[in-house]
């Protein structure tokens, strides 16, 4: 599978060029237990030249295995951009390298903090009754309620008194 997503400029058809396929998803060089990339980079791409810019349009999606922040399960997520439009500055070149262009577009859709739910998974840390979200601004959990009224941190207030 190739390496890179490389367009050659020379003799560029004035009507544009459709760039299909996959590059390996190694590019991303992501693989820690947070997120890990499962599969290729794909892509489907107009291009069309304008004397030194570069234009391309359409999508692109790469698969990724991401760890729930709360529960930490697993789960598989795949990154989506329909509507993609990046331009790049191809002056002087004979080919334009656009990989990295591509990556960053994927990573910036990543998620920082992921849930099960962006996958359609139902979380098994229920909200409701845990707030040790990071996200989540740290005061606002202290009066958080137990199903059966009390407040999570009531035994924390029990404890010197036993
Ligand atoms: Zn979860």
């Amino acid at each position: 599978m190739q390496e890179r997503v490389i367009i050659p400029l020379e003799e560029f058809p004035e009507e544009g060029l459709l760039i299909e396929g996959e590059a390996n998803g190694a590019l991303f060089g992501i693989d820690n237990t947070g997120a890990q990339s499962v599969g290729p980079l794909s892509y489907s791409l107009e291009a069309q030249l304008y004397e030194t810019e570069l234009v391309l349009r359409g999508s692109i999606s790469a698969p990724f295995r991401m760890r729930c922040d709360r529960c930490l399960r697993e789960f598989d997520y795949t990154v989506e951009i329909d509507e993609l439009t990046i331009s790049c500055d191809v002056r002087g070149k004979v080919a334009a390298d656009v990989t990295e262009d591509l990556r960053e577009e994927i990573l910036l859709e990543l998620p920082g903090y992921p849930k099960c739910e962006i996958s359609g998974l139902e979380c098994e840390i229920n909200d409701t009754f845990c707030d040790f979200r990071l996200d989540k601004d740290p005061h606002s959990g202290v009066n958080s309620a137990t199903p059966s009224g009390n407040s999570v941190w009531d035994a924390l207030d029990d404890f010197p008194r036993k």
